[in-house]
């Protein structure tokens, strides 16, 4: 965590739901799961599926297919909001806002990688501490 250099490994947004997306359970707040496919509670055994099948609405701190908040969000920074789909998402956020080296990595996808759309605010070195402490605050709600 303490390694000053990154390397952007050219993640996209779309990449990040091969994992399951950790959410608050709409029925009984607790950790659910989401995918393409299904919303699952180990809490309180509720399963969904999709209103309509792996249709992607993107947008905030919300998973991208049953629209329900995220688990891993906090406020942080005066008034924003740090969020991630799953520990694979904040780890790789950790990893960017630790380094003081960024590099842009190799690759000639198109459009902007995860990491290069993060907003300023999270990646400003004068909000590093306190968004990594907000990460750890984050990481602790999944043991
Ligand atoms: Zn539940």
């Amino acid at each position: 965590m303490d390694t000053p250099r990154f390397r952007d490994p050219q993640t996209r947004i779309d990449d990040l739901v091969d994992e399951p997306i950790l959410v608050v359970c709409p029925r009984c707040s607790r950790r659910a799961s989401v995918t393409s496919e299904r919303l699952t509670c180990a809490g309180c055994a509720l399963v969904r599926v999709p209103p309509r099948p792996d249709h992607r609405v993107w947008g905030g701190s919300i998973d991208p297919f049953f629209r329900e908040p995220l688990w891993l969000r906090a406020e942080c920074c005066g008034g924003n909001t740090l969020w991630a789909f799953h520990v694979g998402h904040l780890d790789l956020i950790e990893r960017f806002v630790a380094a003081t080296l960024r590099e842009r990595g190799l690759g000639d996808r198109p459009g902007l990688t995860l990491v290069a759309r993060l907003p300023s605010w999270m990646t400003t070195a004068k909000h590093r501490a306190e968004v990594l402490r907000t990460i750890a605050k984050l990481r602790a709600t999944l043991s």
